[in-house]
């Protein structure tokens, strides 16, 4: 499955530190550096948000934020410069698998391979339970059977290849 990202700005709210503008070109545009890799980019600030950059920019309230985080006005996070942001955004995803109760809702989510952030204790004993039987080596495969593990015991889960 393709994953999806909710727009909760998580993973934004701390790449200042790793995201810098070396120089503004014109209008809306800038030459970027990301600090992890070294990448070099040309960021532009796409026209629908323009006009509105400096007030929704989420460092306004959060100095470490990326600064072309955008806080929008019903809480969410977009990326002002969604169109050109740099590869290792294009690349990131941050849980390989998402763990939802009967009713759908996200209650869990899985980093790496087997670390599991939840507030649910039941979901986290359950995880420890069966993960701790599963034998297979490969990634892919661990993970196709703990989401099937999960589903035998009531949940529904995600997988992010
Ligand atoms: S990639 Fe994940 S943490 Fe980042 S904004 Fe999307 S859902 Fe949130
Ligand atoms: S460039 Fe966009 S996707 Fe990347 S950290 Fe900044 S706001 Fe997030």
């Amino acid at each position: 499955m393709q994953f999806k990202c909710t727009l909760c700005g998580k993973c934004c709210q701390s790449m200042g530190k790793y995201i810098s503008i070396e120089r503004q070109m014109s209008g809306g545009s800038y030459v970027c550096r990301h600090g992890i890799g070294n990448e070099i980019f040309f960021a532009t600030i796409e026209r629908r948000f323009r006009d509105r950059f400096a007030e929704s920019c989420a460092r306004r309230e959060n100095p470490e934020a990326c600064p072309f985080l955008l806080k929008s006005d019903v809480g969410s996070h977009l990326c002002a410069i969604y169109q050109t942001r740099p590869e290792f955004c294009q690349r990131f995803i941050c849980c390989t698998m998402r763990v939802f109760d009967q009713s759908g809702k996200e209650i869990g989510k899985v980093k790496g391979r087997a670390s599991i952030s939840t507030n649910d204790p039941r979901l986290k004993e359950v995880w420890e339970r069966v993960t701790s039987e599963i034998a297979a080596d490969d990634d892919a495969a661990w993970r196709r059977a703990a989401a099937e593990a999960l589903e035998r015991e009531g949940y529904l889960a995600d997988i992010y290849e």
